[in-house]
């Protein structure tokens, strides 16, 4: 993986970002409702998806059978991956290669279980993860996945399971995915959830992480809630003496 791994930002402030960590299930919206609360205020985006499908989309290019765990693994040190973050839009790259797009297709959406599962990959990529919210040069961060609030940032100061019914979930999914049924996309939704949820407990809320259960709220509202949440958590942490109480 290639040392440049990173968030390119475009805001200069010191000391450590304040971490906010989002889990939830796939189509519970955790994704564009992360975007739209880091952009409302100011904060960078790290989704931990993407980089799990970058990795799925990598070893599918290189021929491997992604249920194979000693193949993947072994192309974990060619990984060379990158993310960069502009306003409005997340960009994804492997090697030279902009993935943004590919990486959503339901080809990769039906492997990248598989590739999630294998342990080695989980540890590289956490490492990846924490080196990215560490590093920030953002007021904040906004990161979302599935194991955030426990493993990934487990002492985030905000730290948020964002869920929706399964109707609700698989009804937003199939808006966003063009030429598919509804009953496929729901389908497809729940045995990644269910594959998923051997290795990560995302539909329950750890100790001390906040539950924002979007099924009866728009987008919008649901933006609201969890910057809720945010600014009560900002309230009640103490600023690392590294940021000199300023701009926390
Ligand atoms: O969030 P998204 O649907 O893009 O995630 C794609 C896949 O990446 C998930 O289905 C899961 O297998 C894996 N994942 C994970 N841990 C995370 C984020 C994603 O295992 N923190």
């Amino acid at each position: 993986m290639s040392p440049e791994n990173n968030i390119e930002t475009s805001t200069s402030t010191r000391g450590v970002p304040f971490v906010v960590a989002v889990d939830g299930p796939a189509g519970s919206g955790k994704s564009s409702v992360s975007k739209a609360v880091a952009a409302k205020l100011g904060f960078a985006f790290l989704d931990t998806g993407a980089a799990y499908r970058a990795l799925t989309w990598f070893a599918r290019r290189r021929g491997v059978d992604v249920t194979d765990a000693d193949a993947v693994v072994g192309v974990i040190p060619d990984f060379d991956y990158r993310i960069d973050a502009e306003p409005g839009r997340l960009l994804v790259f492997v090697g030279e290669s902009d993935v943004t797009t590919d990486i959503r297709d339901p080809e990769i959406s039906a492997r990248v279980s598989a590739v999630a599962r294998v342990p080695q990959v989980r540890e590289r990529l956490n490492e990846l993860f924490r080196d990215i919210l560490g590093s920030s040069d953002h007021e904040g961060i906004v990161a979302e996945g599935r194991d955030i609030t426990t493993v990934v940032a487990p002492d985030a100061p905000a730290r948020i399971l964002l869920t929706a019914s399964p109707q609700v979930r698989a009804a937003r999914r199939a808006g966003e995915l063009d030429g598919q049924s509804a009953h496929d996309v729901a389908a497809q939704l729940h045995a990644r959830d269910r594959a998923d949820s051997q290795v990560t407990d995302f539909m329950t809320a750890a100790e001390g992480v906040t539950t924002v259960d979007s099924t009866d709220l728009n987008f919008d509202q649901t933006v609201d809630a969890v910057i809720d949440v945010i600014q009560a958590a900002r309230a009640t942490h103490a600023v690392p003496p590294s940021r000199g109480g300023t701009d926390a």
